[in-house]
């Protein structure tokens, strides 16, 4: 993979580098900014104290045993020893990683609103996950129930992209924008202005279930919204009606493929297994290739074909469902375990899963960091070794030698709880 022109090689070969000096690199800003341990001073300036875990921030190119102090809410020093008696609470870490809180770019939240939505809190913030981005569960009539009933009574951070269709998933049948009375980008755009910054975007299923024959009409009117509201578009592909070239000539910088290793027709690769022309053109011109596994939208051999060939994903994310919970995808931690059995390392997937997701939209202010006087939101994983079976969409099985658990989450500050029952 070293052929590869996507910044996470670079960056992982640095970071493997730097690891063994990093107590000596100084932190970037932070009123409690420290390369060495904060002094003593017999105050409890902490709120927690997480100790002796290997701490994972690709934001900072760090992989190494550290401490990682919060305070009111905020990382307050990521450091070498830092005395327990300077916090109120200490989480032992030790045998585990600690890393940024991970955020999941293709989720469904919005429960009891059409059949697929899952809570935030026990699907994503119990498993590390600590920021999901709802990927079209609602449209333009249904986001605002999603943002009062969802979004601001869920201690996980949510934001979501409006659908180009109005039914978004509610009515829970296929074939919803095949009637393109249902597709209006006034309206939409004007929903995603009116419910920034929880909206970072619009979305659009353009697999022929969804749209028909129309997808490249739908596509437009997507264009048009995204553009009127200044925000990115994630696009759906895989089994779609038109050729992927003609999907990507009408994508910008900044918009998002999401099923990027589908199995299905008009796909990453041509017949013999190369990638695309058009494929490699689109990641020059800055569009983002999402993972978004879902029911039938991850294969592992496509995805072997393109990590050989030195593409690898700009984020892997999700795309759980009350469905998918049950499999093929089960977890994001799952999903993420998955590019172990493809060559993939720990430090790449959780930067994918961190400052490659926090770049992939506004989201108002910086995430997938544990930079000191940014959110405190940590997710602490366990690494496990052993054999551990993972199938795709289409019922393939890989395994790989070490697979993802979560331990705690830490979202703003806070120690996350799983509600009982
Ligand atoms: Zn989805």
């Amino acid at each position: 993979m070293s052929n590869g022109n996507f910044a996470a090689i670079t960056r992982r070969q640095f970071c493997r580098l730097s690891a063994a000096s990093l107590p000596a690199i100084a932190f970037g800003g932070g009123f409690f900014a420290h390369s060495a341990p904060p002094k003593q001073n017999g105050k409890r300036d902490f709120d927690i104290l997480i100790q002796g875990g290997t701490v994972i921030d690709p934001s900072q190119n760090f992989n190494a045993q550290l401490d990682v102090a919060i305070a009111n809410g905020k990382i307050a020093a990521v450091a070498k020893d830092i005395p327990a008696n300077q916090a109120r609470k200490v989480i032992s870490a030790a045998g585990k990683i600690v890393c940024p809180g991970l955020i999941d770019i293709h989720a469904h939240v919005y429960e009891g609103v059409g059949i697929q939505g899952l809570s935030p809190d026990r699907g994503w913030l119990a498993k590390g996950v600590t920021t999901v981005v709802d990927a079209g569960s609602a449209g333009y009539t249904t986001i605002a129930g999603l943002r009062k009933y969802i979004g601001s009574t869920s201690q996980t951070r949510v934001h979501a992209l409006v659908d180009i269709g109005t039914l978004g998933l509610v009515a829970g049948i296929s074939g919803t924008m095949e009637n393109m009375a249902y597709v209006q980008p006034k309206e939409t755009a004007e929903a995603v202005k009116s419910n920034k910054p929880f909206v970072v975007g619009v979305k659009v299923r353009l697999s022929k279930a969804v749209a028909g024959s129309q997808d490249m009409e739908g596509l437009r009117r997507t264009r048009e919204a995204a553009e009127a509201a200044g925000v990115p578009m994630m696009v759906h592909i895989g089994d779609t009606y038109s050729p992927l070239r003609n999907i990507l000539d009408q994508m910008r910088k900044g918009d998002v493929l999401t099923h990027c290793f589908h199995p299905e027709p008009h796909g990453l690769l041509d017949e013999r297994g190369k990638i695309l022309p058009e494929v490699l053109e689109a990641r020059q011109r800055g569009i983002v290739f999402d993972v978004g596994h879902g029911s039938s939208h991850f294969g592992f051999d496509v995805a072997a074909q393109c990590l050989q060939q030195g593409f690898l994903p700009d984020t892997i994310s999700s795309d759980l469902t009350t469905r998918t919970a049950a499999g093929p995808v089960f977890d994001f931690l799952t999903t993420l375990s998955k590019f172990f059995c493809l060559g993939l390392r720990v430090d790449d997937v959780i930067q994918m899963a961190t400052s490659n997701a926090a770049r992939a939209f506004d989201f108002g202010l910086p995430l997938g960091t544990l930079r000191p006087g940014s959110e405190a939101d940590v997710a602490i994983l366990e690494l496990r070794d052993g054999s551990f079976a993972f199938t795709d969409s289409l019922r393939k099985d890989r395994t790989a030698r070490q697979k993802l658990f979560p331990a705690q989450t830490i979202r703003g500050g806070k120690l996350f709880e799983a509600p009982r029952g």
